[in-house]
């Protein structure tokens, strides 16, 4: 979604320089749905194995500063997206997967006066269980099912949901 020869321009325009580690980042964020820091280490050290973490996660502040990603903070874990347009995030409590959600209406939230605090951000986390997580979890209750066992599994499963 992000042409990074228009990305490449503006920066060249600021005086910056699309370094190969900054655009395996941009590149890597186009294909992939809000990776944690950590995965998108991971996936530019599998391209350029000298890359220290230090350097993914500098490089990432300076994209972010540059405007070209988004930072999400969720769950204790930041994650990264090079969609910029102001949307909403619905995450599954069960399988951690997190989609984009476009709300209608108002995507503000009134925070009122926080002393002391800089808002920098209003994030809105919508928590559930995804349609896969669901299925997933009716497939197992009606498989083969000896009452016992039966038992044992929607007592983890209701553990589960209890976290
Ligand atoms: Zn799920
Ligand atoms: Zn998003």
């Amino acid at each position: 979604m992000h042409p990074s020869g228009l990305i490449e321009q503006q920066l060249r325009a600021r005086g910056h320089r699309l370094t190969p580690q900054r655009r395996a980042i941009l590149e890597f964020l186009a294909s992939a749905s809000h990776p944690s820091a950590e995965e998108i280490h991971r996936a530019i050290n599998r391209r350029f194995p000298m890359t220290s973490r230090a350097t993914t996660y500098n490089t990432l502040n300076w994209l972010c500063r540059q405007g070209l990603l988004r930072e999400i903070y969720q769950g204790g874990v930041r994650r990264y997206e090079t969609n910029l347009d102001p949307h909403h995030h619905l995450v599954c409590k069960r399988c951690g997967k997190l989609e984009d959600l476009y709300a209608r209406g108002s995507t503000t939230v009134a925070v009122g006066k926080l002393p002391g605090w800089t808002v920098l951000a209003v994030d809105v986390t919508v928590q559930g269980i995804c349609p896969d997580c669901q299925a997933s979890g009716a497939r197992k209750r009606s498989d083969k099912r000896p009452a016992r066992r039966a038992a044992r599994r929607s007592d983890i499963i209701s553990q589960e949901v209890r976290k």
